[in-house]
């Protein structure tokens, strides 16, 4: 009894120590200077959560452990090493497995426990089943859209709204009856299966574009559903684990909405992406003026100021080091160099910090857009790399455009704007950019990595473009 007690006491103890580390870790995360400490501290924590499980006295047989631990390693370490630009539908297959496990552990204790279950219990084991399944398949979905596996654009039909809300709400239903009759274990697989159906139906209505922020609205009800896990397994790590998750989830869902100007139920009703479908299509061709890099480096070199725009473009190209050589080659000539980030410029939020910090750019040369727009009419050169969205200034003036109202970066008010883009492809929202049309744009067409290297050949004096 007393050597129970004290192995209870070490995994307390044990489970306590990562609870405050996975604290430390969000809170480290939060400034790039300390970053790396957070995922130390996330990976510590979460090393001595599986260890202090595995001490566990009510496991008598490690065989089934061992072969989950081969099986999650065999699949952890290729989706640890995807490019950066497909982290989106890695963390959402990540909160796929998070939530399939949660569901599967939920099932399991309630056939377990039933009809011996109090109602509290009850209660919550159906909320941690039903927020687990639900999340399981629509973060697959989810995947499955960014990958281009299932179509980016929205499925739509006729009633859709009234369909989900009429599942979720029988699932609720069967789940208050089970609360109030454990026994009638029979309905228990039709409350999951509605579960499973509702979380593909919510999210094939919604486009590509609001993907990311559902996927962080996904994250967060991955982790209430962990939470719940916690209360069921009288576990207090998972309690406090899932709740970081949750309200980590659900505050990076406000910021990339507000970043958007998008509120929560026009990203989960609005079908963004539609717009998609409309664009491109009918357009008559505008003209552009365009340049080549010989001249954009002769352009570059005689300004006293650059704004460095970059986008999703860059990260796809891979052109961060480029723009690194970039950027020594102007300073060196006495141009001051700036990088202004929009806090959803790429596709995931500090995308562009992190590439850029990569590259060793000095972090104090990366500013933030409400302190970098101010800047842009006395910029001599604003230099988008691979950027769309984040600089249309439909977002401003066209109160038709799906965009209007998202803050964006002012780069049409620099003296000159210079872009770099294959072509005159939309981005992410699926809408065309009046900017490539001004008098004081010039379109630099071709991939990011190349066009930027050209100009560094060009200012370093050995070009030939
Ligand atoms: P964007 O609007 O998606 O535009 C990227 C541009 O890069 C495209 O127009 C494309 O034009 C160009 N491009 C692609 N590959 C290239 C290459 N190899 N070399 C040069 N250019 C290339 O990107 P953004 O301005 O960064 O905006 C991000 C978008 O994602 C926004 O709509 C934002 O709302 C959305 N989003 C982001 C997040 C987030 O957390 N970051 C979350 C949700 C949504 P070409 O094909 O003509 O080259």
């Amino acid at each position: 009894m007393n050597e129970f007690a004290a192995n209870r006491t070490v995994i307390e103890v044990i489970y306590l120590v990562a609870s405050a580390l996975f604290i430390l870790s969000l809170k480290w995360m939060s400034s790039p200077t300390t970053a790396r400490h957070g995922v130390w501290a996330g990976e510590l924590g979460m090393l001595l959560a599986i260890g202090g499980t595995l001490l566990h006295r009510g496991i008598i047989d490690y065989t089934w452990i061992a072969i989950a631990l081969v099986l999650g390693t065999i699949i952890g370490v290729p989706l640890g090493r995807v490019q950066m630009t497909a982290v989106p539908q890695r963390t959402a297959l990540s909160h796929a497995f998070g939530a399939l496990c949660v569901t599967l552990v939920g099932t399991a204790e309630f056939y377990l426990r039933s009809p011996d279950i109090s109602r509290f219990m009850m209660a919550v084991l159906s909320m941690e089943v039903i927020l687990g399944s639900l999340t399981f398949t629509g973060s697959l979905m989810a995947a499955g859209k960014l990958q281009e596996i299932l179509p980016q654009r929205p499925l739509t039909y006729k009633g859709q709204n009234l369909v989900n809300f009429l599942l979720l709400t029988i699932a609720v239903v069967l789940a208050a009856y089970l609360v109030i009759h454990p026994a009638a274990r029979q309905l228990y697989p039709f409350m999951l299966l509605i579960a499973l159906a509702f979380g593909v139906l919510l999210v094939i209505p919604i486009g590509g574009a609001d993907m990311p922020t559902v996927i962080s609205l996904l994250n967060a009800y991955a982790g209430l559903s962990a939470a719940a896990m916690g209360f069921v397994l009288d576990n207090k790590l998972l309690i406090v684990a899932g709740a970081l998750d949750g309200s980590s989830g659900l505050i990076l869902s406000v910021i990339m909405s507000k970043a958007m100007n998008r509120s929560f139920t026009n990203v989960l009703f609005g079908a963004f992406g539609q717009v998609q479908a409309s664009a491109g299509a009918g357009q008559e061709a505008k003209p552009v003026r365009s340049a080549t890099a010989e001249e954009a480096a002769a352009i570059l070199s005689a300004a006293n100021k650059v704004v460095v725009v970059p986008g999703y473009g860059m990260a796809v190209a891979q052109a961060q080091h480029k723009v690194r050589e970039q950027y020594d080659d102007l300073s060196k000539e006495g141009v001051a160099v700036k990088y202004a980030i929009h806090p959803v410029a790429g596709r995931m939020p500090g995308h562009m910090n992190v590439l850029l910090a990569e590259a060793d750019i000095p972090y104090d040369r990366l500013m933030d857009m409400e302190d970098i727009n101010g800047d842009f009419p006395q910029t001599d050169v604003a230099l988008v790399i691979g950027a769309n969205d984040v600089t249309n200034p439909a977002a401003r003036t066209d109160a038709s455009s799906p965009i209007y109202g998202m803050p964006i970066l002012d780069v049409d008010k620099a003296r000159t704007v210079m872009v770099i883009k294959r072509g005159m492809s939309p981005g992410f929202a699926g809408i065309d950019n009046p900017l490539y049309y001004l008098d004081n744009t010039l379109m630099l067409f071709g991939d990011a990595k190349a066009f930027v290297g050209s100009i560094v050949r060009e200012l370093t004096g050995g070009g030939q473009s």
